[in-house]
């Protein structure tokens, strides 16, 4: 059953006024468009800047769109502010990258865990405190931890706080956005195995924003690779990882370091994505190793491909390669 979509959705942040009275525009989110259903995990993935959590935000109702519609179970989201907006507010969670900003440093663990319980107006006082120790237990945490407080706790055991509290108001959406990168590499694993479980035993759907594809893989069903604003390429990971059809993709995964690899690792080359600046075209021919002639003006349309993936790139799709090919 499909629970969050986003239809064609655009975020434009318009910066400082040049002295020409002219704004500068940033297309952060640029036709956006993406189906999560109950239980799932979409993974949404690119280089920083690229817009994830701008798209984020936008899933939640944190942010309006300036065009296109976000709909949660079918309906379009409210105004924010508005009564039904805030009911939504207790259904969706969000989760940020660092967990010692979103929790107050003067506050217990357990305090924290029944806050919105207490903001929403969920259940009695003796519901809030058995409903908290089932979250601390679910996030592995023990029951003696409920009276400390954030700066007595590890980065990690900080980030199992953050995620019972957002479980709280028993959610049908977390948005995590970037809920691992600010932790060891060693403690990483470990939370993205506990999102897993908790997904599993919440019904939870997952909206999973992180820069790095291979960690995205280990937990979504689906992943949608963005480059400045737009969905690249989306697709099962499994198929993409073996197979990446979009040279975006391609160089992602080839960034990514594999002990098993020698010599030097290939890397992006080129001008660092400027979403002020969006090239013509494919905002990827740049940097493309592969471009040709038509990627500098025309920009590629998202496009079904062969085992169920989306790709928007001239040369992906079956007999475009071969009668456009060539360097330009
Ligand atoms: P990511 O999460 O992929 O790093 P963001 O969604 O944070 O990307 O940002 C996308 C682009 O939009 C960036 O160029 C960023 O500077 C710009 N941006 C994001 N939020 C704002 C904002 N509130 N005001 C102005 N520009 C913004
Ligand atoms: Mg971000």
């Amino acid at each position: 059953m499909t629970l969050l979509e986003m239809d064609d959705v655009r975020r434009t942040y318009r910066l400082r006024r040049s002295i020409f009275g002219h704004s500068e525009e940033v297309h952060a989110v640029n036709g956006v468009s993406l189906v999560l259903h109950r239980g799932r995990t979409l993974g949404l993935v690119g280089e920083s800047g690229c817009g994830k959590s701008t798209a984020g935000r936008l899933a939640v109702g944190l942010e309006a769109p300036d065009a296109g519609q976000v709909r949660y179970d079918g309906v379009p989201m409210a105004r924010a502010g508005t009564r039904p907006w805030k009911d939504l507010r207790a259904r969706v969670q969000l989760v940020f990258q660092d967990p010692l900003g979103a929790l107050d440093r003067r506050l217990t663990v357990a305090t924290q865990i029944k806050e919105p319980l207490v903001i929403h107006g969920q259940g009695s006082p003796a519901e809030h405190e058995r409903r908290m120790r089932v979250l601390l237990d679910a996030v592995g945490m023990r029951p003696d931890q409920a009276a400390q407080y954030p700066h007595e706790l590890s980065g990690g055991q900080r980030q199992r706080v953050v995620l019972a509290r957002a479980l709280a108001t028993n959610p049908d959406l977390l948005v995590c956005d970037e809920p691992v990168s600010a932790l060891d590499v060693s403690i990483q694993a470990q939370v993205v195995n506990l999102l897993g479980d908790l997904q599993a035993e919440f019904g939870l759907a997952m909206l999973f924003i992180s820069h790095d594809l291979k960690l995205v893989g280990c937990l979504a069903d689906e992943v949608a690779v963005m480059y400045l604003g737009k969905i690249v390429e989306q697709g099962e990971p499994h198929k993409i990882y073996a197979q990446p059809a979009h040279p975006y993709t391609r160089a992602l995964l080839a960034a990514v370091p594999d002990p098993a690899r020698r010599g030097p690792r290939p890397v992006l080359t080129g001008e660092p994505p400027n979403p002020a600046a969006r090239p013509s075209g494919c905002a990827f021919h740049p940097r493309c190793p592969i471009a040709v002639a038509i990627c500098k003006t025309e920009s590629p349309a998202l496009l079904p491909g062969a085992d169920g993936r989306v790709v928007a790139c001239h040369l992906a799709h079956d007999g475009v390669r071969s009668s456009k090919a060539g360097p330009s």
